[in-house]
């Protein structure tokens, strides 16, 4: 009775620890059986870089001549364009990864606009005032075109907190890129107090401080976005 009553508990224990076992493996199988893709995130981290480095170069490089200045504010605006286009590869790929109908068509369209405006920073026959608009639309329709992926996302996945996560990030960095945008077209604060500002406080200081903190914001809705589908796949 005694042996029988032994035997019983340590096939109970046996029992207790193979579904302990099971939920510990469903719980990181994602991570080891799916391993969830990284090239939209390096994708995004390249484009960030890029836009930095041709914007510190062509800070550092701007004084040397005026053939030299025009190459690199051209450069300038492309590293912008690729930085805006690459920060829309997290959140559509991650967000859409189980419906690549979606996932295809919004990073195709991303990709095509993208490339269409760096170029037109880049080819001199569309520095011409008759193009001004055209590139303006460029840059403008390519931010703007971000609220439909976002809000799609937030319909489709309003019951997931990793989505009103990311779409707060997401504000966050609109936010950001807006304030930037606005601080660099209207010339605050120096138009208010002209000469006082020419060390510290420039717009264009701003505008550059601004652009950082927006692709910070982004680059910690990427995280969120990575942890969400290592844990849970599609
Ligand atoms: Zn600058």
């Amino acid at each position: 009775m005694e042996r029988r009553k032994k035997s019983f508990s340590i096939m109970h224990f046996k029992d207790f620890m193979r579904s302990m076992t099971n939920e510990v493996a469903n719980l990181i199988a994602p991570l080891f059986v799916r391993p969830i893709p990284r090239w939209p995130f390096f994708v995004f981290l390249g484009g960030a870089m890029f836009c930095l480095l041709a914007s510190s170069t062509c800070h550092l490089l701007f004084c040397h001549s005026r053939r030299i200045a025009y190459i690199m504010l051209r450069l300038d605006y492309a590293g912008i364009a690729a930085l805006i286009a690459t920060s829309f590869y997290p959140p559509v790929y991650y967000s859409f990864m189980c419906d690549p109908f979606f996932c295809h068509l919004y990073l195709g369209f991303i990709t095509l606009v993208g490339c269409a405006t760096i170029a037109a920073s880049l080819i001199p026959a569309f520095e011409t005032p008759e193009y001004r608009v055209i590139r303006a639309v460029l840059f403008f329709g390519m931010g703007v075109s971000g609220v439909v992926p976002i809000l799609h996302k937030l319909i489709a996945f309003r019951h997931r907190p990793e989505a009103v996560c990311t779409t707060v990030y997401e504000v966050l960095m609109g936010i950001c890129y807006g304030l930037g945008a606005l601080v660099y077209a209207t010339r605050i604060p120096e138009r208010w107090k002209p000469g006082k500002f020419d060390i510290a406080g420039h717009s264009h200081q701003l505008f550059h401080v601004l652009v950082v903190l927006g692709a910070y914001t982004h680059y910690r809705a990427g995280l969120v976005y990575l942890k969400w589908r290592d844990l849970e796949g599609c």
